[in-house]
């Protein structure tokens, strides 16, 4: 079965990869495509009979199912006209604040939502066995996270940075609104024992690499995912477009996708 997806941003750097990679699948097909009102994108053609608009109602309507890789002002409007609609949701946007966060479980109040800072199959591999060296290892080894993005990037630290930092204090029954730290700067003093640190760095096209380090006395273990093309997080999210119609409304992952749970 081909379901029909309508694609966010397809002007951006993940929307075209979305369009990119969808021409190639036989499970999904765009059927249409919103993006800003000034984007240089209105009005062309980015799959057969598809051009670009920028009226919400009209492209949600015109399949079961939408995905988001754009910015949270867009992911928060775009989900309240959704929940109108009932229309099902992949979502890959990062950044979220609250309130889009509130749009997004509005939405998935009514229909089915899957929320993924990292849609590639490797890094929610690395997400279990990052989790898994925490229950194992404990606080007493020191967790930190490394990310590399392209300068163009507008949140730090990454999503999937974070992910991986909320996996790490769940195993080990941390919260990480407590543990994590974002920053050292100055006279920071020794690093206190629990703590989850998450440091961004930016430069050129770096598409996105992780690194979770786990620091004993006398060793260290490093997990690393180094995405070299954004086609990975593209074929992730129309995959779960495909499966994401007809599931029951609520909050869904990507290992709910991938049958990991
Ligand atoms: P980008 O800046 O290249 O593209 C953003 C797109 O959103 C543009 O086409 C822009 O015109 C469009 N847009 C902005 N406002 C809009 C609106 N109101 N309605 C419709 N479209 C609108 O960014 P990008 O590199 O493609 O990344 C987009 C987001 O996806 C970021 O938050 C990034 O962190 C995230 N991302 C997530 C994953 C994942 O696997 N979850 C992977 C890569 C990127």
């Amino acid at each position: 079965m081909t379901t029909p997806v309508t694609i966010l941003g397809p002007s951006g750097r993940m929307g075209q990869a979305l369009i990119a990679a969808a021409a190639g699948r036989d499970d999904v097909r765009v059927a249409a495509a919103l993006d800003r009102g000034d984007s240089p994108a209105q009005g062309k053609e980015v799959a057969p009979g598809v051009t670009v608009t920028a009226l919400i109602d009209a492209a949600l309507a015109a399949a079961p199912v939408y995905i988001d890789f754009t910015m949270p002002a867009a992911t928060q409007a775009v989900a309240a006209v959704a929940r109108a609609r009932r229309v099902a949701a992949v979502i890959g946007t990062t950044g979220l604040d609250a309130a889009t966060d509130d749009a997004i479980s509005g939405l998935a109040e009514v229909a089915p939502v899957v929320l993924a800072p990292n849609f590639s199959v490797g890094v929610n591999l690395v997400l279990g066995l990052v989790a898994q060296a925490a229950r194992v290892l404990g606080p007493a080894w020191d967790a930190e996270i490394v990310e590399l993005h392209h300068t163009a990037k507008r949140d730090a630290p990454s999503g999937t940075a974070l992910g991986l930092a909320r996996a790490i204090a769940m195993a080990r029954g941390q919260d990480l609104a407590q543990v994590g730290r974002y920053s050292r700067d100055g006279e920071v003093g020794p690093r206190p024992a629990g703590e989850i640190g998450a440091v961004a760095v930016r430069g050129g096209d770096v598409v996105g690499e992780h690194t979770a380090y786990f620091f004993g006395a006398g060793e260290r273990i490093e997990v690393s995912h180094r995405a070299t093309d954004r086609g990975i997080f593209a074929h992730g999210a129309l995959r779960a477009a495909a499966w994401v119609v007809g599931k029951k409304p609520g909050r869904y992952d990507m290992l709910d996708v991938l049958g990991m749970r």
